[in-house]
């Protein structure tokens, strides 16, 4: 799988970002790059016999949200003129 994302750079820290889109059709920005990751896609098992109770895993691309990330996140989620820093 080959894919393109376009990078951009937070307008409050200016670290690296790239925007995706929720299941609620909100975007969010994204720490870049991101980690592969296994993650869990259901709790049937490969093999039930063999595996019992295993969780299903797939290795995908898992991003962290910068909200939890960026470090002037204060001042989006309450903004306050004062609290604002220039990058
Ligand atoms: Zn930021």
């Amino acid at each position: 799988m080959s894919m393109t994302l376009k990078v951009d750079a937070c307008r409050s820290c200016g670290a690296q970002i790239v925007w995706g889109v929720t299941e609620a059709g909100k975007a969010i920005p994204l720490d870049y790059p991101a980690d592969r990751r296994l993650v869990m896609v259901g709790t049937r098992g490969y093999s039930s016999a063999k595996y019992p109770g295993a969780p299903d895993v797939r290795s995908m691309l898992a991003f962290v949200s910068h909200f939890a990330t960026c470090p002037d996140a204060v001042a989006h989620r309450k903004p306050r003129g004062d609290e604002r820093r220039e990058a």
